[in-house]
């Protein structure tokens, strides 16, 4: 990939041009949410300015003309993920309705008491709880693969608790607590081999790397807008289109149908049947916009730039007396979590923030990652495509302050 001029990327993001507590804003929270680029930002407020009306119904041109550019999103989403059809391409609020949907409208019919939902233990609690709840309410069970110490999964554990009753794999693709890429396609072949659907959690990934769902062959694959330089309230559940040809639908509502009468409802074809009611459609344009901001970028590139970011990060941060790293798998992306031997994380993100540096201190929604480390919370760094080594030489800096006032004297 060509080398990115991260200068010129920088000046795209307004709020980036900051001071914060006296210092420059550096905005390392990537991982909870990226900031927006003015293309994102204008495409919002020309929806609303020039052309918004509701979608799919009027036969007036603002409506044909907010339909158009809303549909057309589709197509950019298709691209983004190489998948078969833009038909497959359904809006959601983002990643945390995208596995409810699925485990309602795909998983739950299928599901018999006894049967077997498949984790690992580095979701996030979008992919852990609506498997509990869909669990109380069938009699299925979860299933969990273990991490190592690295933070990394082992294909010999996901093959040992595949079986019979598995209906499901749900899979996070990049771990937002620990950073760790998961080799999702080999767990999609041996799941595959037992005629196993598999859902990819790509809420961290989509935003870092090359997202290619044929070539990971996972028959669901979900993200939120908002972490891929995209309006917050918007996201995307693809699925292959026989299943969710089958599927029943999610909410009911207008938009979502083909007749209606008081008798008997005949439900629209994916993707209309799991969109139900009026949409968030500024906010759908706005996506399409930061889908186009992000190719046009070149995800290789993007991926390039952050794992040099990751490995200065990891190099000078790990090198930090007290500091252990949480998350120290061969593949990663996008984070750096760490704890300090005598400061508490929280302390850690509001002494960070007292010099400009804002990162996440928390359980990441991952609180079974923190058990696992025995770890309260963790601080954690997590990289965009506008981050330099700057900032990280400015984060290391911000450390030391830490260091200083809670480390041993
Ligand atoms: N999965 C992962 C891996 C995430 O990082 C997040 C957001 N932190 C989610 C799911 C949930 O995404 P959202 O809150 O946008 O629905």
């Amino acid at each position: 990939p060509v080398a990115l001029d991260i200068a010129a990327i920088r000046r795209e993001f307004p709020v980036l041009d900051q001071q914060v507590n006296g210092h420059p804003l550096v905005y390392l929270d990537n991982g909870a949410s990226a900031q927006k680029p003015n293309a994102v930002i204008e495409a919002e407020a020309q929806c609303y300015r020039e052309y918004y009306a509701n979608i799919h119904r009027g036969v007036h041109s603002l409506s044909q003309r907010s339909t158009s550019a809303f549909e057309a999103v589709r197509g950019k989403v298709r691209q983004l993920l190489n998948a078969p059809s833009e038909k497959e391409v359904i809006f959601t609020r983002g990643t945390t309705e995208g596995i409810n949907l699925v485990a309602y409208s795909f998983v739950e019919p299928r599901l018999q008491p006894g049967d077997e939902i498949l984790i690992t233990a580095m979701e996030h609690h979008s992919n852990i709880v609506p498997w509990q709840i869909l669990c109380e309410r069938t009699g299925a069970k979860l299933v969990v693969v273990p991490i190592s110490d690295a933070g990394e999964i082992s294909l010999e554990d996901v093959e040992a608790r595949l079986s019979e009753r598995t209906r499901i794999v749900s899979i996070i693709h990049v771990s937002n607590a620990l950073g760790t890429i998961n080799p999702v396609k080999q767990v999609v072949d041996l799941a595959h081999a037992r005629d196993i659907p598999v859902l990819v959690d790509g809420a961290q990934s989509a935003p870092h790397m090359p997202v290619d769902v044929q070539a990971l062959g996972c028959d669901f694959f979900v993200f939120s807008g908002h972490k891929l330089y995209g309006p917050s309230g918007v996201g995307v559940l693809w699925g292959r289109y026989d299943l969710l040809k089958a599927m029943r639908p999610w909410q009911g509502g207008g938009d979502m149908i083909r007749s209606v009468t008081f008798e008997k409802t005949e439900f629209a074809d994916p993707p209309a049947r799991f969109e139900a009611g009026t949409p968030n459609i500024a906010g759908v344009i706005g996506l399409g916009a930061a889908v186009d901001w992000f190719m046009a970028l070149d995800p290789a590139a993007v991926a390039a730039h952050e794992a040099d970011l990751l490995a200065y990060a990891t190099e000078q941060v790990g090198g930090i007396a007290g500091v252990r790293l949480i998350g120290t798998a061969h593949e990663r992306a996008g984070a750096l979590s760490f704890v300090m031997e005598d400061a508490h994380p929280h302390d850690i993100g509001t002494i960070l923030d007292g010099y400009g540096v804002a990162v996440r201190a928390g359980h990441h929604c991952a609180e079974p990652v923190m058990r696992r480390y025995g770890v309260p919370a963790t601080a954690r760094a997590s990289f965009g495509v506008y981050n330099t080594r700057e900032e990280v030489d400015r984060l290391v800096m911000a450390i030391g302050k830490v260091r200083e006032l809670f480390g041993p004297r």
